[in-house]
């Protein structure tokens, strides 16, 4: 498995596989002014399967597909069957705001998906669109019951929580997981791309300590559970005989940085060395111009090696020149 010069196990590939998307999460995708990766720009199918087989060759073993929004990519299912026939990919994800599920979830598991993250901001019809701007709430939970359908567990939810917009909503995004064996997590806001998204980041940032207390006054404590493994980015908690696991991704108020365990490739085919920072390797140039596995291999040695640990946000510093639809989170 590659280690950083940190000593740190670099052995999950995040993929960005779009930077399109049906929505425009207020804090994500601004309104105007955006400039889409053109398609022939993307990676295809195959040249995302040869970073997959060179991220194998040298240990990694985790991968997820993101975007933008992924399931926009057409060849989407050939992607997955693609990363699934590649041996030594032991699990493989998508992140997804879920529309198109109802049609996607079953075919992505025959092509051998086996994690799905869905995000959905609130479950208040008028406030999830204040929120997420584009698309519905019966959509979206049209989406997360085709994926418990079609078998995916555990079901994880995201929710991104913003000051005057669903702070008060994780209450009842909580109360889910009670009765069902769901994994609801709360994920604290990010300031990327210098732009709008960024300034709304900043200005409605609500810490999880508060979105805690404010759960646990509402519907009793939260039990802390057992670490499973060091990367996870969420810590656990329960209620008490509850089903499933409520969840806090904290990168500001609790950063995990010296347990980052990933990697991240971008749409447009850079690999992005840590997702609150500018610096990037380009794998692209050399897929196009004949490179094969190797050459691969030896760019992602080279990203991880470079890997910085510990981001800014504090002091006010952040990805600058890359917005997070762009990344994939
Ligand atoms: N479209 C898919 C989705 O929304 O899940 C995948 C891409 S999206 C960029 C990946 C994750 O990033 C989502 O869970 C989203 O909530 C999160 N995200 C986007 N902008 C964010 C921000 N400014 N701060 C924190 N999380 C953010
Ligand atoms: Fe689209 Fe996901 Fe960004 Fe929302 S967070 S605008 S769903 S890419």
């Amino acid at each position: 498995m590659p280690t950083d010069r940190f000593g740190r196990d670099i052995n999950y590939l995040r993929l960005s596989v779009i930077d399109h998307c049906n929505l425009r999460c207020v804090y994500c995708m601004p309104l105007r002014g955006l400039r889409f990766t053109p398609t022939e720009e993307l990676l295809t199918a195959a040249e995302l399967e040869k970073v997959v087989r060179a991220a194998v060759s040298v240990g990694f073993r985790k991968f997820r597909l993101t975007g933008g929004e992924p399931t926009l990519r057409a060849d989407l299912l050939e992607i997955v069957e693609r990363m699934h026939r590649v041996p030594g990919v032991d699990d493989l994800g998508i992140t997804t705001n879920g529309i198109l599920l109802p049609e996607l979830a079953e075919p992505l598991r025959q092509a051998g998906l086996s994690r799905i993250n869905i995000h959905v901001d609130s479950l208040n019809p008028e406030r999830l669109k204040r929120v997420m701007r584009f698309g519905s709430f019966p959509q979206i939970w049209a989406g997360i019951e085709a994926a418990q359908a079609a078998g995916f567990s555990p079901i994880k939810i995201n929710a991104v929580v913003v000051r005057d917009f669903n702070e008060h909503d994780v209450v009842d995004m909580a109360r889910l997981t009670i009765e069902r064996p769901w994994h609801v997590r709360f994920i604290e806001l990010m300031p990327l791309g210098g732009g709008e998204c960024a300034r709304l980041s900043l200005s409605q940032y609500v810490p999880n300590p508060e979105t805690r207390q404010r759960i646990e006054e509402a519907l009793g404590p939260l039990v802390e559970m057992p670490q499973v493994s060091r990367s996870d980015e969420a810590r656990n908690f329960r209620f008490e005989n509850a089903e499933g696991v409520v969840g806090f991704i904290s990168p500001v108020s609790e950063p995990y940085c010296g347990d980052c365990n990933r990697m991240r490739l971008t749409s447009d085919g850079k690999f992005h060395l840590c997702l609150l920072n500018d610096d990037e390797l380009d794998v692209k140039a050399a897929l196009r111009n004949g490179g094969g596995e190797a050459a691969v291999a030896r760019i992602l040695l080279a990203a991880v090696a470079q890997k910085p640990t510990g981001h800014r946000l504090e002091q006010g510093v952040s990805t600058e020149r890359r917005a997070m639809f762009q990344i994939g989170g």
